[in-house]
């Protein structure tokens, strides 16, 4: 029992509009749910991914409006890992990175860069282990350069020694040389970096990652949380997210995980084709749609090719 690779990657913008614009307009992912934090219904939470929100597609994003910019530090994700299918992708991505004004540092095998708000971002080459891409189709992405899944994240550990026991002890990760943690699933691999931590105080804020989800099957929560907790770990009962079910914990390092069941996935409440195009409440906030829409900002989606708002008037429509 072995977790399946990443489920998701959850970070936080001050600015929604800007993270669709960077996250589908540049990197070419599917916006596949508008939805709102389920702990405070007034800010939204939106779901980025592959064509259905595949897991180990998904870079979700809370939105705090208007917050400064973080700084990751101890106990953070800094960087997420995106695979892409070939070298030559890597070079194609340079340049796209470059026209969209984001600093790219490549060498041979990987490319450094971040989003608008300094979110890192790292690409590798695929590897056949890491099971198969799940990409989506944008209109300015190439399949063959297509961003093939999240293949990790890096982190920095307050405490790396306690980190890759624990990992490598009862979550069932193997240490494949320090720093270098790799999860082998049924279908997909997952990596966990961890990098040493900088000076300085860490601040979670705009650009920041506020915590990294990992794919298990529906019915293995029961013996995670048992997992979990014999390796010193305090995970939370299973919370049902709406469309996965999920349970968190912190690692020792200070990075806090979930995770994530691989259903019941985007589609139960909105038709395939329409994944992310009108806001979705869970059914404890939907008579409170009318304030909630009020507050939050109408969005634009560059994939659409219109001006139309993402948030189109569903009432009624569940
Ligand atoms: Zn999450």
């Amino acid at each position: 029992m072995n977790l399946d690779g990443i489920h998701h990657v959850t970070a936080i913008t001050g600015d929604a509009q800007r993270a669709i614009d960077f996250h589908v307009g540049v990197l070419g992912l599917r916006l596949v749910k508008t939805t709102v934090n389920f702990d405070a219904p007034d800010l939204y939470h939106l779901y980025m991914g592959d064509e259905s929100g595949s897991p180990g597609s998904i870079l979700t994003f809370f939105e705090v409006r208007g917050a400064a910019p973080g700084r990751p530090g101890a106990g953070m994700v800094n960087r997420i890992v995106w695979r892409v299918p070939t070298a030559a992708s890597l070079d194609v991505w340079a340049d796209r990175l470059s026209a969209a004004g984001r600093p790219v540092d490549r060498d041979e095998a990987t490319l450094t860069s971040s989003d608008p708000e300094g979110l890192g971002i790292e690409l590798v080459v695929a590897s056949p282990e890491d099971g198969a891409a799940r990409a989506a189709h944008s209109a300015g992405v190439a399949p063959r350069d297509a961003l093939g899944g999240i293949a990790g994240v890096r982190a920095y550990s307050r405490a790396p020694e306690a980190t890759e026991a624990v990992l490598s002890g009862g979550l069932g990760f193997v240490r494949e040389s320090a720093g270098r943690l790799v999860t082998r699933g049924a279908e997909r691999r997952g990596l966990y970096l961890v990098d040493a931590p900088p000076g300085g105080h860490a601040v979670q804020g705009a650009g920041t990652v506020h915590h990294v989800a990992w794919t298990a099957p529906d019915n293995e929560h029961a013996d995670w949380i048992a997992r979990v907790r014999q390796s010193g770990g305090h995970p939370t009962e299973v919370i049902d997210r709406q469309y996965f079910r999920s349970i968190y914990f912190h690692e020792p390092g200070g990075v806090m995980f979930e995770v994530a069941s691989a259903g019941p996935g985007f589609a139960v409440d909105e038709a395939p084709a329409r994944l992310g195009e009108a806001l979705r409440l869970p059914p404890q906030y939907e008579r409170y749609r009318d304030a909630i829409e009020e507050r939050l900002t109408p969005l634009r989606n560059p994939r659409a090719g219109t001006a139309a708002p993402v948030m189109a008037d569903t009432r009624g429509t569940t």
